[in-house]
């Protein structure tokens, strides 16, 4: 079998379950699924074994029920870094890369609490670890810790620490602050925490609504759950000036701002992302 054969055939599949690129999404489990070079898939139209077409028609049975692409295909990029996924976690988003850039730019302005060679960086609901490693990654003589409540989230990304070689990051389970003991003094706190309404998770795409973990989604009635609990918290955990940034949900952040603002944060500052919403916030704790 030719592979553009194959690449119509699961793409004739695709179409009519909702999905929009459907030849673009079977073009990339010929090359990713297959590891088939795209150049040569479209210029050679190599041919396919009847174990490749096998195995292309069972990603294309799991695609077909709204299973989201990364999952079948395993991973994604994150940053530049090789970030494996799969069901129990979530996808890492381009918004959230967009995050660990100003997070990258946020800690090199700052560097580590006087007296300390180290920074200091923690992550929560750190999911596949996907901003932990970027940062761990821009800073290899930082001492990186990652919290999440679910366990197989902690087994996908302590295996993203392994494929991305990072040594210092450290993975830790739990709700939030509580597997931090004792007083660690972080200069970056950062976190991506679930911010979805409730009620608005019903209407989400079904690759996220059917397949993603929804406690990585549901930030309660208001979508603010997280923030409530993490803004008055943090101060704690975090030396004089030490930043806290976090992911906004649509339509936040005002809401999140008034938190910052009545807790002792100061110098607050609001990103948006590629689509012009209001999507990070950081600031800086002030005492
Ligand atoms: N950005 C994700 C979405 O749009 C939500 C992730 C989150 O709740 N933090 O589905």
């Amino acid at each position: 079998m030719k592979a553009i054969d194959i690449l119509h055939e699961i793409s004739g599949r695709l179409a009519p379950c909702g999905i929009a690129g459907a030849e673009r999404e079977a073009g990339l489990f010929i090359s990713e699924g297959l590891d088939i070079d795209p150049v040569r898939l479209y210029r050679d139209n190599p041919d396919i074994t009847e174990e490749q077409a096998i195995a292309l028609r069972e990603m294309a049975r799991r695609r077909s029920r709204r299973e989201p692409l990364q999952y079948i295909l395993g991973c994604t990029d994150f940053a530049g870094l090789e970030i494996s996924v799969g069901p129990g976690v979530l996808i890492p988003r381009p918004e959230t890369e967009l995050m660990a850039e100003y997070a990258v730019k946020a800690l090199s302005a700052q560097g580590p609490a006087s007296g300390r060679q180290r920074a200091m960086v923690l992550d929560l609901c750190t999911g596949s670890g996907c901003l932990a490693l970027a940062l761990a990654k821009a800073f290899p003589d930082s001492r990186v810790f990652g919290v999440d409540i679910s366990e197989t989230a902690l087994g996908y990304a302590r295996e993203n620490a392994r494929l991305n070689g990072t040594g210092n990051v450290q993975f830790l389970r739990g709700h939030l602050f509580e597997p931090l003991r004792g007083s660690r003094l972080f200069d970056l706190i950062i976190s991506n925490p679930p911010y979805i309404k409730t009620s608005d998770i019903n209407g989400l795409q079904p690759e996220v609504r059917d397949w993603e973990p929804i406690s990585a989604l549901d930030g309660g009635e208001d979508g603010l759950d997280f923030y409530r609990e993490i803004i008055p918290s943090a101060g704690r955990f975090l030396r004089h000036r030490g930043i806290l940034m976090l992911e906004l949900g649509a339509g936040s952040a005002e809401a999140v701002a008034g938190m910052f603002g009545r807790e002792g944060y100061g110098r607050i500052q609001v990103f948006k992302d590629y689509a012009g919403i209001k999507r990070v916030i950081q600031a800086e704790w002030t005492r």
